[in-house]
């Protein structure tokens, strides 16, 4: 497969056309960002890391029947995905009370959800990412009905999944946000999961293993991302 063109460089992923219209690569960049981009480092490793967790964390979703974009690991930093139509729509599921939702609503940190929450964010970094609702997304033709309907679906089925990954290398799955697009009429799961886009804490200590160790300045950041790696059966 050839590499072409950019199509698009984002905080920490950049995106490039090949010689197949229907496949991108994607580039894991070292490249970490907090708050809007206010906050940015460079972490050694990180593409690597999140590469590689990224690409075993997709293939545990598609051996469970969750249809995702990814089609294959290129090199340690790059891997091959089928080309979405993204929706600009950010689907949220919380176990565990944390971040915005904390600030919200005035609620302490790590209280049990139950049932588990569901948020939609708009993706658009100029209006700070606003939380909508599913009547604002029809109205403004952000994603239909049904499409909003199967990313629901879809998001509480990677939960199932993934929370019990998670709880047999021993840590909580928090929250995490998922994107989406459209391939051939089907909604897939796009964008990536790793430690940048989840929260995950030590099941017994409740020790912060995700972003939240770059955006609260406790260190170790990648050191963390690779414990959770470990942890869960990811060869770096
Ligand atoms: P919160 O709404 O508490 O800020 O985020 C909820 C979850 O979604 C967290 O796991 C957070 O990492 C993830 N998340 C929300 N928005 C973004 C985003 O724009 N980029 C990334 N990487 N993760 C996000």
């Amino acid at each position: 497969m050839e590499k072409r063109h950019a199509l698009y460089a984002g905080k920490a992923k950049s995106v490039y056309h090949t010689d197949d219209p229907e496949r991108l690569i994607l580039h894991f960049r070292d490249d970490t960002s907090a708050f809007d981009g206010e906050k940015k480092e460079s972490l050694a490793r990180k593409g690597m890391v999140n590469n590689k967790f990224n690409a075993y964390i997709m293939g545990k979703l598609e051996e469970a029947g969750i249809p995702t974009h990814f089609a294959g690991l290129l090199n340690d930093t790059e891997c091959v995905v089928k080309k979405l139509d993204m929706l600009p729509v950010e689907c949220v599921v919380r176990n565990l009370s944390a971040g915005s939702l904390c600030r919200r609503l005035g609620v302490e940190e790590g209280l049990d959800l139950d049932p588990p929450t569901y948020e939609l964010f708009l993706k658009d970094d100029a209006q700070h990412d606003p939380m909508i609702n599913e009547s604002l997304a029809e109205t403004f033709g952000w994603a239909t009905p049904a499409q909003l309907a199967e990313m629901k679906r879809l998001t509480y089925r990677v939960n199932e999944v993934l929370r019990q990954l998670f709880l047999d290398g021993d840590m909580l799955l928090v929250d995490y946000k998922l994107e989406f697009g459209v391939f051939h009429g089907e909604i897939v799961l796009g964008d990536e999961f790793s430690p940048d886009g989840c929260r995950l804490w030590d099941a017994r200590t409740r020790e912060k293993l995700d972003k939240d160790r770059f955006r609260q300045g406790l260190g170790g950041v990648i050191e963390a991302y690779e414990e959770v790696g470990r942890r869960i059966g990811v060869s770096f």
